[in-house]
């Protein structure tokens, strides 16, 4: 996507993401974000890289991007399901708190709710976007699927079975 940071940040941890690991078990897929944080000397007395590692989850919340080429992924799932929602309900909480704390003038709380009314409108927007993206996903999904589908077919065909 156009604008999209070079640097992957970290859903979990917010830091920026080193390289995403790839970890097979059984027939599962793990995806982990792993952190470089500087150097330490092994018990061999070698130096090396000191890494730490986030779970991001399973393959099915991850999906391999064929346009993002920064890191190749894009995390699904997590993001809607974590932090943007915890951003918003924290401002929710912090406005209402302000409120119910008389923490704010009358000109302060109207220029808090010109700004909100404004932003939501962008939120609206952003909504509807979201829709979209998720409709697009979906059909590629179903392309995808397809493609794989009519491969399995051609294969069965020359096979003769
Ligand atoms: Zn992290």
């Amino acid at each position: 996507m156009e604008g999209q940071p070079r640097v992957m940040v970290c859903p979990r941890c917010g830091q920026p993401i080193s390289y995403v690991e790839r970890q097979r078990r059984g027939n599962q897929v793990y995806y982990y974000a792993v952190h470089y944080e500087g150097y330490e000397r092994g018990p061999d007395g070698r130096v090396r890289k000191r890494v730490r590692k986030c779970y991001l989850g399973p393959a099915e919340y991850i999906e391999v991007s064929r346009t993002h080429s920064d890191l190749g992924l894009t995390l699904k799932g997590l993001m809607e399901e974590g932090r943007e929602r915890d951003y918003m309900e924290a401002l929710v909480k912090s406005v209402r708190d302000r409120i119910r704390g008389g923490r704010l003038t009358a000109e302060g709380a109207r220029e808090l709710a010109t700004a909100l009314s404004r932003f939501s409108e962008e939120l609206k927007e952003l909504a509807r976007e979201l829709s979209e993206y998720a409709a697009e996903e979906a059909a590629h999904k179903e392309t995808a699927k397809e493609a794989v589908n009519e491969t399995v077919a051609a294969k069965k065909a020359l096979s003769g079975h």
